[in-house]
């Protein structure tokens, strides 16, 4: 009726995955800065009326403050709490740091949230010896590196590995081998399990079922007579620890490119420069949606004799808008001197990324004149309008008017000037078109 009776695959017994999670993680940020509260009643919270607990240190947390609470509430029951507004630029920044930790471990990781990852590290024990040892290395690392605790659970699954550092916290590590999940499971109230809901542990309770041993016990058909066969099923796979959900590894990209060929070889450098711009805000679009930021821009350009040169540039600031990109781009091809002959494909790439919010320094430029980074941040904003629109209509639905024109703003120029006064005649040069022939 309710299919077979669900099993754990002989494969994925063997797995070992690591769910590492930081203690109390905003909190934790906030004290370093602020040492004289360690071991107090912390509340990482916004303070507007209708704002909620975001982060509580386990002091605040012994009184029942937890996260998403309303923070009212979380006023009357810790009226002498230290409330701390959010800094989520910090949280974002040492989060980048955990990450990168891990990220050397295994390129098996997959970030769950801000503190949060699983790691599947069964093809690291070979180079890393065994798993307890790496896990102790990944936590004694992180405080080295942060100041921070994280805990770590280490299974067959990434279910029971995070029940497993779940279990742990604070300060612990909590290896389950995949063989002991039931007995592991069994005394804890069927709330606790990881998926389970409010609703489901009512029926359960109701039904008379209150730990995960209970559950155990009952007939697979009960368990989807009562909650449906979905939910069912599932229940009975997670009170025996039974997960076949592999750690999902975000693909990072190493480069993002795209290229142009002309339908007859050209030398009009404003169709080059055209084309360039077109491309440039292709990938920018790329390099949003993965939420990255680039560091450096390459551009192709094969002639009419199919001789290709490449030319790359670094960038000090991460670009994420397509005048950015362009920018560095325009200036390739500008620094490879006079065309000598027609010109077949141009292509733009972008190349070392960082994750898109990491500290963002202003350079010498912007300190100069804030005025320019206003006008930075205007720009990033109104192509991440765009790219909802694209998202939307797709390609046709908009574009800068830059490329509708064919020809280079002016607007771009100005600030081209601005950013860079040393090099004004590249503005004047690009508005013209430098006559190259
Ligand atoms: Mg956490």
């Amino acid at each position: 009726m309710g299919g077979a009776v669900p099993r754990q695959r002989e494969s994925s017994r063997d797995r070992v995955i690591m769910h590492v999670d930081m203690d109390a993680f905003f909190v934790g940020v906030e004290l370093l800065t602020r040492p004289e509260l360690v071991g107090r009643q912390v509340v990482v919270a916004g303070s507007g009326p209708r704002s909620v607990v975001l982060s509580a240190s386990y002091e605040a947390r012994a009184l029942g403050v937890g996260s998403a609470m309303p923070t009212t509430k979380a006023r009357q029951l810790a009226p002498h709490a230290v409330y701390i507004d959010p800094s989520h630029g910090q949280y974002r920044k040492y989060s980048q740091k955990i990450m990168e930790i891990l990220g050397s471990v295994t390129d098996q990781l997959e970030q769950v949230s801000v503190d949060e990852a699983f790691l599947d590290v069964t093809g690291a024990i070979r180079r890393l010896g065994p798993p307890v040892g790496i896990a102790r290395d990944i936590r004694r690392r992180i405080t080295e590196e942060t100041g921070l605790v994280a805990s770590i659970g280490i299974s067959s699954n990434k279910f029971l590995a995070k029940m497993a550092s779940t279990g742990s916290k604070p300060d612990g590590l909590w290896l389950v081998p995949g063989s002991m999940a039931e007995q592991f499971l069994a005394p804890l109230p069927v709330r606790k399990l990881w998926g389970v809901g409010e609703k489901t542990a009512r029926i359960l309770h109701d039904a008379g079922f209150d730990t995960v041993g209970a559950v155990q016990e009952a007939p697979y058909s009960l368990l989807q007579r009562r909650l449906g066969k979905a939910a069912g099923a599932h229940l009975y796979e997670l009170c025996r620890g039974i997960d076949e959900r592999p750690v999902v590894t975000e693909r990072v990209e190493k480069s993002m490119g795209a290229e142009h060929t002309f339908s007859y070889d050209t030398d009009d450098v404003r169709e080059i420069k055209s084309a360039l711009l077109q491309l440039s805000h292709d990938v920018a679009r790329r390099i949003r949606a993965a939420e990255r930021r680039a560091y450096g821009v390459a551009i192709k350009v094969r002639d009419e004799n199919f001789h290709t040169v490449s030319r790359a540039r670094a960038l000090e600031q991460g670009a994420t808008t397509g005048r950015e990109v362009y920018e560095a781009a325009a200036r390739l091809f500008d620094d490879l001197g006079p065309l000598p002959c027609r010109i077949r494909l141009v292509g733009v790439r972008a190349e070392r990324f960082d994750a898109h919010d990491a500290g963002r320094q202003l350079s010498l430029w912007d300190q100069a004149s804030e005025d320019t980074f206003v006008h930075e941040a205007e720009w990033g904003q109104a192509e991440s309008t765009m790219d909802l629109i694209w998202a939307k209509f797709g390609p046709s639905g908009l574009r800068p008017a830059t490329l509708l024109e064919g020809t280079i703003s002016p607007r771009y120029e100005r600030k081209q000037e601005k950013v860079d006064g040393s090099r004004t005649s590249d503005g004047q040069e690009s508005e013209e078109g430098p006559s190259r022939q």
